[in-house]
């Protein structure tokens, strides 16, 4: 069975149609499937949409969270409930075309030894080009920092049984789920997809999520920028000694009272220097806080599923 775990925030608009064409597809395909909806806390009718859809559709389970918990723990929840022997992810908004599905399917189905298939972006459709820009950047980043090439990505991925297992042990809070199906390795296939138009409502991230999103990212998964910080320290100590033999040299030959610009400006630059790897020592002490409460990447209010489906 093929489990297709939908994460949904504020999609009132979309999840009924999402529901109906993954199922035509499904139905049409011969593929014995169930549809996981995680509502992340959704603001809007979605609940509600999807209590209906357990009613009058089958193969349907529905998750509800407490409150929004972010696409990650959506994505974790849908994975630790799917029952299938293969989970594949996609956006509620239809962003993801379902025909791709099939295409993943009939690879995992005919390939026993392909435990990931990825659907990389074929283009980025129609995206904003500061948007374009920043993530191109984020993804050079997290490949200097991780060596994991990440570029054309989307949590758009079929997983085998196995590694949807794996992934449900690993023990972390701050997850980041891209970067985490890449690093359990396993075999991976990859097809293309083009990025559709999304079918109703808006995009969830605004600027400020998606730079959270982003950092948060790049920290949970590598610890590469405590590094940067090692660096930037033994570079300035290299000035340092250059400048402090050169002030030297000069109060010996009594010309000590200029220099007063170049003291200025080491202040600042060593002040802001200091107060920027603080800073990244802090988030990395924030992280390991959150960690270490142990508390649940989510928490789940309502359980629902097709009568069909038994529980
Ligand atoms: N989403 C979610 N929780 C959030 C934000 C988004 O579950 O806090 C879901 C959303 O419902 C959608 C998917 O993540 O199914 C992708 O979101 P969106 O389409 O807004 O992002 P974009 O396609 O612009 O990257
Ligand atoms: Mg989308």
């Amino acid at each position: 069975m093929l489990s297709i775990i939908i994460p949904s925030y504020n999609e009132e608009g979309n999840v009924e149609n999402t529901a109906n064409v993954v199922s035509e597809i499904m139905m049409e395909n011969k593929i014995d499937y169930e549809l996981v909806f995680v509502n992340d806390g959704s603001k809007d009718k979605t609940w509600e949409k999807l209590t209906q859809l357990t009613r009058s559709m089958d193969n349907i389970v529905a998750i509800n969270f407490s409150r929004n918990f972010g696409k990650e723990s959506a994505i974790f929840a849908g994975l630790k409930e799917a029952k299938g022997d293969a989970c594949v992810l996609m956006d509620c908004d239809l962003q993801h075309p379902p025909k791709t599905i099939v295409e993943m399917y009939n690879i995992w189905k005919n390939n026993p030894d392909i435990d990931i298939v990825e659907a990389k972006k074929a283009d980025r459709g129609k995206e904003n080009p500061i948007y374009k820009c920043f993530s191109l950047l984020f993804y050079k980043l997290i490949r200097k920092a991780s060596g994991l090439e990440m570029k054309d990505a989307s949590d758009f991925k079929l997983l085998d049984r196995r590694v949807v297992d794996q992934l449900n042990e690993m023990p972390e809070r701050l997850t980041f789920f891209r970067a985490m199906s890449n690093w359990v390795g396993y075999n991976t296939a990859t097809v293309y997809f083009e990025v559709q138009e999304r079918f109703d409502g808006e995009s969830k991230w605004s600027v400020k999520s998606l730079i959270k999103y982003a950092i948060n990212s790049i920290t949970a998964f590598t610890s590469a920028p405590l590094q940067l910080v090692t660096i930037i320290g033994a570079l300035m100590f290299i000035c340092a000694v250059v400048l402090g033999i050169q002030t030297l040299v000069m109060k010996f030959m009594g010309h000590s009272a200029t220099g007063f610009t170049t003291v200025i400006l080491l202040l600042l630059f060593i002040g802001s220097m200091i107060m920027i790897s603080l800073g990244i020592i802090g988030h990395y002490l924030a992280k390991i806080y959150e960690e270490i409460k142990q508390r649940p990447r989510y928490i789940v209010r309502d359980r629902l599923s097709s009568k069909k489906n038994g529980d």
